[in-house]
């Protein structure tokens, strides 16, 4: 039951996950948190580099979805400039939206990655529907309100993880 909350990959950000790799790896496809993953939560548009991101993914025929906890304003505010689909309300860590998402993408579960920073939402919804994770380690140490439960958990399940050694880096 813990090891849900345990990724298969650990990386600093985003733009440690490069096009190439992936594809090098068979991966046709990401489901991508957005607050605290792409840009910091309180941060309205997509910045320079992670268009630039996107571009990379797109260029290499990776598609990308945006799921969110966060409501429609936000989410779509975000995405749409990108021309990215996106679902939002998405209620990680229920399997629904992920499972709508790699449908859409018309992609095979084990073609796709998520990415995410958090455990609980992310890394647990992403494990639990059947699908390779990644985290990263959030854009900024403050959360929503919402969050910040969410992260005193996690800090416990860290801690747990990295006395068994199942974790080595720090954060
Ligand atoms: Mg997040």
């Amino acid at each position: 039951m813990l090891n849900k909350f345990l990724p298969n990959q650990h990386v600093k950000s985003i733009f440690d996950i490069k096009a190439e790799e992936l594809k090098e790896r068979g991966i046709k496809g990401i489901i991508t948190d957005l607050d605290n993953t792409l840009v910091a939560w309180d941060v309205k548009d997509a910045t320079p580099e992670v268009i630039a991101w996107f571009e990379q993914m797109k260029k290499s025929d990776i598609k990308v979805t945006i799921i969110s906890n966060n409501n429609q304003d936000r989410v779509k505010v975000f995405s749409d400039p990108l021309g990215t689909p996106y679902v939002y309300s998405a209620r990680k860590p229920l399997r629904r939206a992920f499972n709508k998402a790699v449908k859409e993408m018309n992609l095979d579960k084990s073609e796709v990655v998520v990415i995410g920073d958090q455990l609980l939402t992310d890394v647990f919804g992403g494990n639990s529907a059947g699908f390779y994770t990644i985290l990263v380690v959030p854009i900024v140490q403050s959360d929503a309100k919402i969050t910040q439960f969410n992260r005193r958990i996690e800090r416990i399940i860290l801690n747990y993880f990295r006395s068994k050694g199942k974790i080595s880096w720090e954060d």
